[in-house]
């Protein structure tokens, strides 16, 4: 029955006063507190976004030291050994330090992504490539890619608040590490004329996706300047930011005001232009969802914004139907749309983390009408060598022994086929041997390169 008394807020809800049923009533301890540094840290301190940018984790002397007297000795000379092959800096904030469960470190799912250890590393696969989706071969100007007729990638940062190892833009996200130099950049407005230029001379882009590096670490004036400049041009329809931060820096969104504002100004300009604006966060397991979370996204409710969820499927992180399923329960239950479920990029020094064409295809059949269609994520490849996002089960042909699949991708690249390769530490003993005998890996190869051409051809 209608309750009189039911009123809609216009205060920005900054404290949980939503109702959740009891499955989607997420953490809400004060669990950061089992980490020794921030036994004393209230969560009026906890719930600062500055609090937690000041205080995230960027080396190894600071994990130990946070970590005081539960930090084990063997975990951190693991740790330190990862970092001498890691593509990406260590950067973590304490919201995400602390969902780490410290008892079993090994096995946990937050630590595999954030930190990794020299005991994990496989051999790199021999055609695993730092560029592996070609962005350089889509770029157009400095800031911009552009690889799909009707949509356009802009990069105006490359900082993150965090830094994921399996980043697919780990060439030039983050400072250089051991293994990989880079000439990374912060947002320079200046440089960003010339991609917003290219957007106005192609109309047929009418989409535009904000992202980087990460749109959260863009300052309130860049995030009204880029939001506005691009919903003021008349062929683009829609936007979206792309940040992590839902998932690693939920107290953004309720602690910083002005950058709240500046989104919410772009929301309502948007809304007034009938285009859609939204932010497209990055989500992999169901580890990540808290009472924080719920916090954020009902301050994000509030201005209006469509907030959608990329995943990756990250072996021993959510490769599995029960983890996902909650994930993605979770997500929606919280107004957060799954989007995507990537298989992972063929880029170095993530063998550890790849898992098998097969593998997500069977998670994909499982998916499917185990929930709500629209919150059914789709599960894509994005076939190495600039293909694009491609439905898991729409490869050409898929030969497992040797674990190599191929894709044809009539709308980016027509007349082309794309070759997707399995990690070869997760092949039957056969498929090794294959690997282990260059001529023979090169004519099975070739092989199916060219059925893969024959078969394309029935779809154009
Ligand atoms: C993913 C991507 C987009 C956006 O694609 P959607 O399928 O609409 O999410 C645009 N450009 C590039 C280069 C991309 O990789
Ligand atoms: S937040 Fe995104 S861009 Fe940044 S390191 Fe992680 S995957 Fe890469």
């Amino acid at each position: 029955m209608f309750d009189p008394s039911f009123k809609i807020s216009n205060e920005p809800q900054s404290h949980c006063s939503i109702s959740l049923p009891e499955p989607y009533r997420f953490d809400d301890t004060e669990f950061w507190r089992a980490i020794p540094a921030w036994r004393d840290v209230d969560s009026e301190a906890f719930g600062e976004f500055r609090w937690q940018q000041r205080n995230s984790i960027t080396s190894l002397p600071r994990i130990s030291q946070v970590l005081g007297e539960i930090a084990n000795p063997s975990l951190l000379s693991d740790i330190k050994a990862g970092l001498l092959r890691a593509r990406m800096n260590i950067r973590l904030t304490p919201y995400v330090f602390s969902r780490i469960n410290w008892e079993f470190p090994e096995y946990d799912p937050l630590r595999r992504q954030f930190l990794p250890l020299g005991s994990e590393y496989k051999p790199e696969h021999p055609l695993a490539n730092d560029d592996s989706l070609d962005e350089e071969g889509s770029k157009v100007r400095p800031h911009l890619v552009h690889r799909y007729p009707d949509k356009a990638l802009f990069l105006p940062i490359t900082l993150c608040p965090v830094y994921c190892s399996f980043c697919t833009r780990s060439r030039v996200v983050g400072g250089s590490t051991a293994v990989k130099s880079k000439s990374t950049y912060g947002a320079k407005p200046s440089d960003w004329e010339e991609s917003f230029d290219y957007i106005r001379n192609h109309p047929q882009i009418e989409d535009v996706v904000i992202s980087g590096g990460d749109a959260l670490l863009l300052r309130a004036k860049h995030i009204r300047l880029i939001g506005k400049t691009l919903l003021d041009i008349p062929s683009i329809r829609r936007i979206r930011f792309a940040t992590k931060g839902v998932a690693i820096m939920p107290m953004k969104f309720t602690s910083d005001g002005e950058w709240m504002d500046a989104l919410a100004e772009v929301a309502t300009y948007g809304k007034r232009l009938m285009k859609e604006v939204a932010l497209h966060t990055h989500f992999n397991c169901d580890r990540e969802i808290s009472a924080w979370t719920t916090r954020a996204m009902s301050a994000l409710c509030e201005i209006g914004l469509i907030v959608r969820n990329q995943s990756v499927l990250i072996a021993g992180v959510n490769d599995n139907f029960s983890v996902l399923h909650q994930t993605f329960k979770g997500l929606s239950s919280q107004r957060i749309q799954p989007y995507y479920l990537y298989q992972h990029d063929m880029i170095p020094g993530c063998e550890h983390l790849r898992t098998t064409v097969h593998l997500a295809k069977s998670l994909s059949m499982k998916l499917q009408g185990s929930m709500t269609g629209f919150n059914t994520p789709r599960v894509v490849c994005d076939a190495p060598g600039g293909g694009g996002k491609r439905e898991i089960s729409s490869h050409l042909l898929y030969d497992r022994e040797i674990g190599v699949s191929a894709w044809s991708s009539p709308a980016a690249k027509p007349g082309k086929t794309f070759l997707y390769y399995d990690p070869i530490h997760l092949l039957e003993k056969e498929g090794k041997t294959i690997w282990n005998n260059p001529t023979e890996i090169k004519s099975r190869v070739a092989s199916i390169k060219s059925k893969a051409l024959d078969r394309a051809s029935a779809f154009v």
